[in-house]
């Protein structure tokens, strides 16, 4: 394997047992968005830099060093999206998607690229799946998007979840309260982790977001967010509340939660897992009401969350029995001259029953057919052309039970097309 191209480091291939787990979970969360009157919006994968550094704010680390960037033949600076907010505001700005509505309730399931350091649960390419309600700045809004990022992990029966919700208020409380925290760590500097040093200049809120033991140890004393919020920002906050606590769904409030994206204000969220390891943050999101004013469109407020793909699988995965390739039928041909015969009734089958039906093709032993059979679940099996059967019949093999008819070709259909539904 010298001469063997792999795939990029931090990138993933989903393999068939997977895929299959995959495909059932997105289904879940299209229909579960379109219950909520949630529509599907789909938005390139790479977009002007700009954008990015626009909205996700030159400070962060993901603009910092995290983005795929690089210049186009005609000397435009593209970028990956490293996340979906941005390129759907956009979006919705450049189609006018305001007038059509004045709330649009919109989601995705996309890629997202971000060049971080590898591990369980962080991926350089992963998906995210998310929401964004543009339009309304009603408490009601704010309520109805946790609800929607907290219910599908219910639903999935995932329970060992931890809602923290925070405020940030708006930008003039944030500011102050930025100016406060600076003024509280400042003397504590030389104290701080290194990246907490650099960051008390460049975004001195994320060391409320720190690991660090020492950082921690510092940042207990530190002023309270809560204590900057102003009248309008407090009783949105305590509506919310309210409002989770008539959704039933446990909260708790976490004033040392801050969001590694520049565009938030007010509530911000974030549901973590604890069964999955370091990288426990399964979703997490917030208000973001000047985003949209900010990338050049009418001032509108919106809220949204974004959840990780990869991360909601690693939990199903382990929850799952589910993984066991499973076919209705497969088509064993006992000799090479029933192959057309055989594939004819496969293709029958399909199209009038709409079951899922295997031919061999790879022309081996009646043996070793059937232990394809048994090895890929098979519930029955045809076996065409066996010798002590008349020309027209084949033998159907119920699998479950090892019971076994013969049948006409033109009974086949009728067979499975009765027994099939009451199964
Ligand atoms: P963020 O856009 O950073 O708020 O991330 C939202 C969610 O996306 C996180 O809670 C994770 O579930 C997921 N996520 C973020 N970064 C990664 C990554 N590098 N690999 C896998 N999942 C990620």
């Amino acid at each position: 394997m010298s001469n063997f191209i792999r795939n990029i480091k931090g990138t993933k291939d989903i393999l068939p047992l997977d895929s299959r787990l995959w495909l059932e979970t997105e289904s879940i969360i299209h229909n579960f968005m379109s219950l909520h009157g949630y529509d599907l919006i789909r938005t390139p994968v790479f977009e002007k830099t700009e954008l990015f550094n626009r909205s996700i704010g030159e400070n962060t680390d993901i603009v910092n060093k995290e983005m795929y960037t690089w210049i186009d033949r005609d000397g435009t600076s593209l970028t990956l999206s490293p996340e979906s907010t941005a390129s759907v505001v956009r979006s919705y700005i450049q189609n006018q998607l305001g007038n059509l509505s004045p709330i649009q309730r919109l989601y995705y399931i996309d890629s997202s690229f971000r060049r971080e350091r590898p591990q369980k649960g962080r991926q350089r390419q992963f998906t995210q799946y998310g929401v964004e309600a543009i339009g309304s700045n009603h408490p009601e809004q704010d309520a109805e998007v946790i609800l929607i990022a907290f219910r599908i992990y219910q639903m999935l029966g995932i329970d060992d979840l931890e809602v923290n919700i925070n405020s940030i208020g708006s930008q003039e409380s944030r500011a102050k309260y930025i100016d406060a925290l600076k003024k509280f760590l400042i003397p504590y500097k030389s104290k701080l982790s290194t990246i907490s040093q650099d960051r008390l200049e460049s975004n001195p809120l994320r060391i409320l977001d720190s690991k660090s033991k020492k950082d921690l140890e510092i940042i207990k004393d530190a002023p309270s967010i809560s204590d900057y919020l102003n009248q309008e920002d407090k009783s949105n906050f305590n509506a919310i509340q309210e409002l989770l606590k008539v959704l039933d769904i446990p909260f708790k409030i976490n004033t040392n939660l801050v969001r590694g994206l520049d565009y938030y204000n007010g509530m911000i969220f974030e549901i973590i897992s604890n069964s999955i390891g370091a990288q426990s943050a399964l979703c997490g999101g917030g208000r973001y009401d000047k985003l949209i004013e900010q990338l050049g469109g009418k001032p509108t407020p919106a809220v949204g969350f974004a959840a990780g793909l990869e991360r909601l699988m690693l939990i199903l995965k382990t929850q799952s029995d589910n993984l066991v390739h499973s076919v209705d039928i497969y088509i064993i041909s006992s000799s090479d001259k029933f192959i057309s015969k055989s594939i004819a009734i496969g293709d029958t089958l399909r199209n009038r029953l709409g079951i899922k039906v295997i031919n061999e093709t790879l022309r081996r032993s009646m043996r070793s057919q059937m232990r394809e059979a048994n090895k890929i679940n098979a519930q029955f099996v045809i076996i065409v052309g066996q010798e002590d059967v008349a020309t027209d019949e084949v033998i159907i093999k119920n699998m479950k039970d090892g019971s076994q008819i013969n049948a006409s070709v033109d009974e086949i259909e009728n067979y499975f097309g009765v027994d099939y539904e009451y199964k």
